[in-house]
């Protein structure tokens, strides 16, 4: 019987450069528990090196961790891939630093880019610039996440920046994408409203927290039998009582500086 899972399947960490230090392993751990949440997916940009640790510092909790990564297509448009297991979304990685532009992080101007332990001690910098876009084009990220097992979304459609209809205005044709993520700024309605090519798919909403406050702040809940990713592939084919149940944004506020990442 499926049970019903509230997830927020877009969080970063102080890997990010535009993220606040405090996203650290156990802190986004005990945040995503106290606000009530059951599955989250962490997905810094163009990088997994972090999902270990969140993985790792969720054990003994109620809470699933899926490993993920944010990527940036060549046209310029992001898109969530989920994994089940670490090792799959650490291929992924090497996939997308081999089709990044090979220059360092400029962490003056952009930030710092912070790999931590389980327990957020300092790892080490990733020297990398990792907010650019790669050379993957959309159909080819989301075959090469789907050859690893996992599942491409495109994140925040809406957006103008960064976003599948801010950026191209359309789904392209014959690339399997049975699901979108839109942001806080539009509803599901609204977005089916706008865009009729969205009719046979799911539609999920995320946080895209940058900063602890904002976890949680946006959800889908999902009906699944269990928390993974071949479950959420289920769940958007309306399979076997699996489903999209509901896309919430929970209280108004949103602290993480409206950024376009
Ligand atoms: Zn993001
Ligand atoms: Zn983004």
């Amino acid at each position: 019987m499926p049970a019903r899972y509230e997830a927020d399947l877009h969080i970063h960490t102080l890997l990010s450069p535009c993220a606040e230090i405090e996203m650290i392993p156990p802190l986004i751990i005990e945040r995503a528990v106290e606000v009530g949440l059951d599955l989250i997916a962490i997905s810094d940009h163009n990088s997994a090196e972090n999902v270990r640790a969140v993985m790792e510092a969720a054990k003994g909790s109620p809470l699933k961790v899926l490993p993920g990564i944010e990527c940036e297509s060549v046209e310029g448009v992001h898109v969530l891939c989920l994994f089940d297991k670490a090792d799959d979304a650490e291929s992924m990685q090497e996939l997308v630093y081999a089709s990044l532009p090979n220059l360092p992080n400029q962490a003056e101007k952009l930030g710092e880019q912070m790999v931590v332990t389980t327990d957020a001690e300092f790892v080490k910098y990733c020297e990398r610039l990792l907010l650019a876009s790669t050379e993957l084009p959309i159909d080819e990220i989301v075959s090469e996440a789907e050859a690893r097992s996992g599942i491409a979304i495109p994140a925040h459609v809406d957006r103008r920046g960064y976003g599948l209809y801010g950026v191209l205005g359309f789904i392209p044709e014959g690339v399997n994408l049975p699901a979108v993520e839109i942001s806080r700024r539009s509803t599901e309605q609204k977005a089916r409203q706008q865009h009729p090519d969205l009719e046979g798919r799911a539609v999920i909403t995320s946080s895209d927290a940058h900063m602890l406050a904002d976890i949680g702040s946006c959800r889908t809940v999902f009906q699944l039998e269990h928390r993974s990713v071949q479950e959420i592939k289920l769940a958007f084919e309306r399979l076997d009582g699996r489903c999209v149940e509901e896309c919430r944004t929970v209280g108004g506020g949103y602290s993480s500086a409206d950024s376009e990442s």
